[in-house]
This record gives C-alpha cells, structure tokens and sequence, in this order.
C-alpha cells in the first residue's frame, strides 16, 4: 500500500496530503508552497486591502495636496507631448 504523499505548508507549517495543495507546474514537486487555505486566506487579505488602501491613499493625498496632484498631471502631459515629438523626430520648441 502506497502511503499518502503530504506536503507541509510553509506559510501555517502543517503537514497536509497533496490534495489540500493547489497544484503549480512551476515549482520542482508541482505543487504550492502554501496550502489552499493560507492561499485563499492571503489572496482574499491581499486583494481587499490592495483595493481599499489604493483608493483611501489617492482621496487622501488628492485631499492635502491639490496643486501637487495639478502639477504632476501638468508635468505628465509635458513629457509625453515632448516623447511625442521626439518620437516624430522633430526638435523640441518649448526651450526656445
Ligand atoms: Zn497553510
């Protein structure tokens, strides 16, 4: 009788049969290095405080810096207009 391969999560520590991992060609055993559930867990925490701590930072720093925000879109556009017109070959005429 063949015994059940198991596998132990390095992110919780615990042994686990195969079966309790998600399966990933790219590792040397085909497996992941974390079980399903520390994979659900951290993928579930990851998204939702990405999305939230993106969106609460930009309202903030939109908040205290307006002008800044002002500038660098200014400065964004600047630049691309000059890319552009490298691009085309033609000289930059906003130093003359
Ligand atoms: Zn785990």
């Amino acid at each position: 009788m063949i015994a059940e391969i198991k596998k132990t999560c390095s992110r919780c520590g615990t042994e686990k049969p195969l079966s309790g991992f998600s399966k990933r060609k790219a590792n040397s055993d085909g497996y992941h290095y974390n079980c399903l559930e520390c994979t659900r867990a951290e993928g579930r925490k990851r998204s939702r405080l990405s999305a939230e701590q993106c969106r609460q930072r930009s309202r903030e720093y939109r908040r205290l810096h307006p002008k800044a925000c002002n500038d660098r879109t200014k400065q964004w556009r600047a630049k691309q207009d000059i890319e552009g017109l490298r691009a085309k070959g033609a000289k930059s005429t906003l130093c003359s």
